[in-house]
């Protein structure tokens, strides 16, 4: 741990610090410093904007926004500092949240949970449709918000809301689904195309048009290799991302006219993750259950496991597919069962290989939507099966051993980092120091 102290701790109008003083102190500070004063400064935001929710509230409940003639605690916030209408919404929902729940309240207030985080619970308790069921939960999901990236707290969150608003998540899906269209068009010399619909099978269109732009990143990655040998990087390349996704887009169709008719395409393989009870109470709403839909469940539902991080109905890069669609998905397509343990880890396959190939490379990397890395945000879908204790050292090729880590982050653990799985299913990496990252 670093301590820096900064000054200026007392409260009042003289901590006001002048803008080139406070670039004069951090311009000699290296990284450590740094790094502690930013986890100084963010851990004050958390506070002052849980501080500033609480007046909020208070303005909102007591109905004191309508001195000055304002209708409602946003014009209020408006006018008195000038925010922004989506500002007044996030801090008033932050506010009707720690209302509800003191836990919510002193983690707000302590600093303990990121701002983003707070606004996302605060988001989804605002959902009329299953918000007030979100405090049955808060204990866990307070938790994830502590322990787990933004970006896989995300990923939670639409979890839970998804399957807690069956009904809500159906209806969004079929709607879309409903009012799919696709369209090209030619305009002063350009082309453009818009297409939009449903998940169901966006995936699957997702997964063909991703395969294509790898290829042609392969090839572009190939060339430049040639060209500049161990000098290559991606600046060098030829073309730039958004040129080759425009590339593999064309190749698909070129590819489309230039298979003889009547061939059978192969079915591209598109994993979609889920639990057996999502299946089963997509089995249960679409079978009627009295026509309300999936709502005979949408309260207090038996789920085997409580912990909406385990909750999942998703592809493997986690893009969240309604329990209906995987019904759907489940009935043409093939299904293969992964077993996973009470902390979400998928359990041994039994056969020990000297590499991750085949079901169980796909088993870890089901394990994760992204490499595991902290703050890394590669999906798991392009990340390596990576031995958590390496083969040299004894470590075994079971799937308990075994981590999803992006090509850059599978080089960077051989250079001492420890990765490891907690009782609770929390990833973490040691630097070789023994100090933790993240
Ligand atoms: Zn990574």
């Amino acid at each position: 741990m670093f301590a820096v102290s900064w000054g200026d701790e007392h409260e009042g109008a003289e901590t006001r610090v002048d803008g080139a003083d406070f670039g004069a102190r951090i311009a000699g500070s290296d990284v450590c410093e740094l790094g502690a004063l930013f986890v100084e400064l963010d851990a004050e935001r958390r506070r002052v904007e849980a501080r500033l929710a609480v007046v909020i509230g208070e303005v909102d409940r007591r109905g004191l926004y309508a001195v000055d003639g304002h209708a409602t605690v946003k014009g209020w916030c408006r006018a008195s500092a000038k925010w922004s209408t989506t500002e007044a919404v996030s801090s008033l929902r932050v506010a009707r949240l720690m209302h509800a729940s003191a836990e919510v309240a002193d983690a707000a207030l302590s600093g303990a949970i990121g701002v983003s985080q707070l606004r996302l619970l605060a988001r989804a308790f605002a959902n009329p449709r299953c918000g007030t069921q979100l405090v049955d939960v808060i204990t866990l999901l307070l938790e994830h918000a502590q322990q787990l990236s933004f970006d896989d707290f995300a990923l939670v969150m639409r979890r839970w809301e998804m399957l807690a608003d069956t009904d809500g998540a159906h209806r969004d899906a079929e709607a879309v689904h409903r009012d799919r269209h696709a369209s090209m068009s030619e305009h002063d010399g350009v082309f453009d195309v818009h297409a939009q619909g449903g998940v169901a099978q966006g995936v699957t269109i997702h997964e063909v048009f991703q395969r294509y732009v790898d290829a042609e990143f392969a090839t572009d990655w190939a060339e430049t290799v040639a060209l500049h040998g161990a000098a290559a990087c991606a600046a060098l390349m030829p073309r730039t991302p958004a040129q080759r996704r425009y590339d593999a887009f064309h190749k698909i169709f070129l590819d489309a006219v230039s298979t003889p008719a009547g061939t059978q395409a192969p079915d591209p393989v598109v994993n979609i993750i889920t639990t057996l009870d999502v299946i089963e109470d997509a089995i249960r709403a679409s079978a009627g259950d009295g026509g309300d839909g999936g709502s005979a469940d949408a309260s207090g539902r038996p789920r085997q496991n409580h912990d909406p991080r385990w909750w999942r109905a998703e592809t493997i890069n986690g893009v969240p597919v309604s329990p209906q669609d995987i019904l759907a998905a489940a009935l043409i397509g093939h299904i293969r069962r992964v077993v996973v343990d009470s902390a979400g880890v998928i359990i041994d396959l039994g056969r020990k290989r000297r590499l991750f190939t085949g079901s169980q490379r796909d088993a870890v990397l089901m394990g994760s939507s992204r490499c595991i890395w902290p703050g890394c945000d590669q999906p798991s879908g392009r990340c390596q099966a990576d031995h958590i204790n390496e083969w040299q050292h004894d470590g075994v090729t079971n799937i308990a051993n075994a981590a999803p880590l992006c090509p850059r982050h599978n080089r960077w653990k051989a250079r001492g980092y420890n990765v490891a799985r907690d009782a609770h299913g929390y990833w973490h990496t040691v630097r070789p120091d023994g100090t933790e990252l993240g």
